[in-house]
């Protein structure tokens, strides 16, 4: 893709071009940031701006042989790898190189802009978390010893690389300190605080900012063909999180689920009603990690708008009817003796998720919690 595909960023983009031209590329550069930035869409139009034979001041060509390669995921000199786990299709040891199909379906599907828990999904394994194996480095060291191919770069992506496992991390050190000459490693992480110190010392680190709001939603207005005024609430609530904009305009529904678990699950905690709050647990352990985290998440949110909502600063918190009404009679219940811990218990919670830990036990626990921080008083 070229860098004119992408959502805000400009500034990054300015710098992206300005090492290149200066000839200053580092060869292993850390992309960091949160969920939904464009992370790997900037990685590609990178790589493809590196690797394009006619660029242009501002961007790649889009049309040389290299662009169009690239653009389509098969240039020979760029290799990407990304967490996988066992499916249907492959029953054991799994590596990158066995997805490379539907890596590029996803990748292209999302022009770029992907999350961890769709691939997953497009993986068909919703409650397994993929790692980025030993088998990978040894791949990327067979593959980097070949000559560059054809293009200016050999360029390695490595997506998610705090998914690495630390076996394939020890055997990449050397490589990472001291790359081939013409090969660049690009990493793109999203918890950057999980990543090895090992790893990250020796990358050069490029943070991702949140895409701005102005550049979110005149893209949703593009793309979906909205008025500006339409899109603009949207674009508020997603934060920056392009690919939560796009989920906010295309799945109302979902979002309402969600928010009737949460009441429902809100209430039964309020309450401490320990028989309900038992079925309760044992009902949420059968919907998917991916969907338990979304869920957790979705809680999170509800705190965050009660304190939005006791400051005065509704016009911040963009729900409407139900939601609103459930929220409005929420928030007092939310207070600085509470907010804190009930925060830090959901997002406790989606790191146990991701943890493998048991769904049913971690709910119960954070249930009873929750119901005591609820009982104190403002
Ligand atoms: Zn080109």
């Amino acid at each position: 893709m070229k860098f004119s595909e992408i959502i805000g960023q400009q500034a990054t983009i300015d710098r992206l071009i300005e090492s290149a031209k200066e000839g200053r590329v580092s060869h292993t550069q850390l992309f960091f940031g949160p969920p939904g930035n464009g992370k790997l869409a900037l990685a590609l139009a990178y790589a493809q701006y590196l690797n394009c034979h006619n660029p242009s001041e501002t961007d790649s060509c889009g049309h040389c042989p290299a662009c169009i390669k690239t653009a389509k995921l098969i240039h020979p000199d760029l290799h990407f790898f990304y967490p996988t786990t066992t499916t249907k299709k492959i029953k054991k040891d799994p590596e990158s190189q066995l997805f490379s199909d539907e890596w590029r379906t996803f990748v292209l599907d999302g022009n770029g802009y992907v999350a961890l828990n769709k691939w997953y999904e497009h993986l068909g394994v919703e409650n397994k978390q993929g790692t980025i194996f030993a088998r990978d480095a040894t791949e990327m060291i067979k593959r980097l010893n070949l000559k560059a191919y054809e293009g200016k770069y050999k360029i390695v992506l490595i997506w998610m690389v705090e998914k690495m496992h630390v076996s394939a991390a020890n055997k990449l050190l050397k490589l990472l300190e001291e790359p081939p000459q013409q090969t660049l490693f690009i990493l793109i992480s999203e918890q950057s605080e999980q990543l090895l110190a090992t790893i990250r010392s020796r990358a050069f680190q490029l943070k991702i900012p949140r895409i701005d709001d102005q550049s979110i939603a005149s893209a949703l207005a593009q793309k979906y063909n909205l008025r500006l005024a339409d899109a603009n609430p949207y674009a508020l609530m997603a934060h920056g999180n392009w690919i939560e904009a796009c989920r906010l305009v295309e799945n109302g529904d979902e979002d309402k689920e969600h928010f009737y678990t949460t009441q429902r699950w809100m209430r039964l905690c309020f309450k401490n009603n320990i028989p309900e709050l038992i079925d309760f647990c044992a009902e949420i352990a059968t919907i998917g990690r991916e969907k338990q985290k979304t869920f957790l998440a979705f809680s999170l949110q509800l705190f965050h708008n009660s304190l939005l909502t006791n400051n005065g600063l509704q016009t911040w918190v963009r729900l409407t009817g139900e939601e609103a009404g459930f929220t409005g009679k929420f928030a007092p219940y939310v207070h600085h003796r509470n907010l804190l811990e009930l925060t830090q218990l959901m997002e406790e919670g989606i790191r146990q998720i991701e943890r493998n830990a048991s769904p049913q036990i971690l709910f119960m626990d954070i249930s009873l919690k929750v119901s005591k921080l609820l009982s104190l008083k403002p």
